[in-house]
């Protein structure tokens, strides 16, 4: 039963009987009915709520608003768009946007990363992507590779290859063991050394790689592996940020195994670090890099692998068509005529108001801000932060882990700012378009709730 809204609140517009009927994904849903949070309209950094509160949105929404809400040359897009085709098939034929979103994307995804597989969101992405490195492998005849290594926390979505190679236990403890036969997972990217790190990659005490190479892979053998899944900076996590040169020795690791890299770049792509991509931040090129979220700046649902000229050339057998493997995978909206439209605008967009540089330029600002103002609060053990996000750990605070984070993001949003909370740590990535004022101001917020907490 759902529990009641409280009396002395007004009746919400959007309940019946006093309850909220829709169900929200990843919320502690008894105390959302009693306390619901609607918003009604947004514009640029800011939400308005239901009850006329404005909230500066600290997170990009979800990861996804980089150009900010409300973007008007992405509206105008999405809306003529509509005028012009609202939808096509996905199938043996395609629309003029999609073809101009994938080109846009191939270029400034980095090197022989050419072709593009639509979606419609990063779980989508991710087992699409696994799906891809087995049909590659087979077409070479090496059907016996299905073994899929991702990291412990790693986060790649909730569909059951993404959760499989994901390395979150609290979102598979529900489904027992149908998950994926052939998964492992390679250690976590955290050394309690470099728990503050601010804007630069950390040079690590141990090779976190060695127990890759030492015990997993011997374990599967390495023949036996299709591929490698990683997010470049893990962001569901928490903003956790690999070592130096950890992506480039994960690269060499594969290449010397025939074992396809993949970059799940959902969060760390269309310009989170500073660059297109996290693969060029880095400088280390995967075969696939899944995308979602900012490529339409959060407008229309859409997600994507973007893959190799090898991969692409390898499942089409360009020198003996009669052995082409054809992909039958894809989906409904693969593709989609309004989504593509909204994404073609918004790549546009962020390349003429040169975001990507914004963010770069944003993110010594936000990193400054968080580790000069919360680093000597009480409780917090860490604060990372890289490009245009930020993640401060919060520990020894009486109360359940992953309670008290929630309890600081439901005290900032009381107070007028939107933070991702993860476990006990509290994330911030605002838009691109984020101001100094705007940072000072979630900033502020959060320490404040860390000390009334506290
Ligand atoms: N991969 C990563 C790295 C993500 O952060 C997310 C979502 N936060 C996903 C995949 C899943 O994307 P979606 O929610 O669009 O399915």
């Amino acid at each position: 039963m759902d529990a009641p809204l409280p009396a002395d609140k007004p009746q919400h517009p959007y309940a019946r009987a006093g309850t909220v009927h829709q169900w929200l994904p990843f919320t502690p849903n008894r105390d959302f009915q009693r306390q619901p949070r609607v918003v009604v309209q947004a514009s640029g950094m800011h939400f308005t709520t239901s009850n006329g509160r404005s909230v500066l949105d600290g997170v990009s929404s979800l990861w996804c608003v980089n150009a900010g809400h409300r973007c008007a040359p992405i509206n105008a897009a999405i809306r003529d768009q509509l005028e012009m085709l609202d939808y096509s098939t996905a199938f043996s034929m395609t629309n003029d946007r999609a073809v101009q979103a994938a080109g846009m994307i191939a270029a400034l995804a980095p090197d022989d990363l050419n072709k593009v597989l639509f979606c419609n969101s990063g779980s989508e992405a991710a087992d699409t992507s696994l799906k891809l490195a087995l049909a590659y492998h087979r077409a070479r005849g090496e059907g016996h590779r299905c073994v899929f290594i991702g990291r412990e926390r790693g986060y790649h979505g909730v569909n059951f290859g993404g959760m499989s190679v994901g390395g979150i236990p609290g979102n598979r403890k529900a489904y027992g063991a149908a998950m994926l036969p052939r998964v492992d997972h390679m250690r976590f990217i955290h050394d309690p050394a470099h728990a503050f790190i601010q804007g630069e990659l950390p040079q690590w005490r141990e090779d976190p790689l060695l127990d890759l190479e030492q015990r997993i892979l011997p374990l599967h053998d390495p023949s036996n592996v299709a591929a490698i899944i990683v997010e470049p900076v893990a962001g569901s996590a928490g903003w956790y940020v690999p070592p130096q040169g950890y992506l480039q020795r994960l690269r060499e690791i594969c290449d010397k195994h025939g074992i396809l890299l993949i970059f799940d770049e959902v969060i760390t792509g269309f310009g989170r670090l500073g660059t297109a991509f996290a693969a060029q931040y880095f400088g280390v090129t995967p075969d696939m890099l899944n995308f979602a979220k900012g490529v339409t700046n959060g407008t229309i649902p859409m997600g994507g692998v973007v893959c190799s000229d090898r991969i692409y050339d390898t499942l089409m057998q360009v020198d003996q068509p009669a052995h082409a493997i054809e992909f039958f995978h894809g989906y409904t909206y693969s593709g989609h005529p309004v989504a593509s439209a909204a994404a073609v605008a918004t790549l546009q967009h962020y390349v003429e108001a040169d975001l990507f540089a914004r963010a770069a330029r944003m993110a010594p600002v936000l990193g400054d801000a968080m580790h000069s103002q919360l680093r000597n609060l009480p409780h917090v053990t860490g604060i990372r932060t890289l490009g245009m996000a930020g993640a401060v750990e919060l520990q020894g605070i009486a109360g359940s882990p992953g309670k008290r984070a929630y309890e600081i993001f439901l005290r900032c949003y009381e107070n007028g700012v939107l933070v991702r909370n993860a476990g006990d740590v509290l994330v911030f990535a605002p838009a691109f378009i984020a101001e100094e004022t705007h940072i000072a101001q979630m900033v502020d917020t959060l320490g404040e709730a860390i000390r009334a907490l506290a």
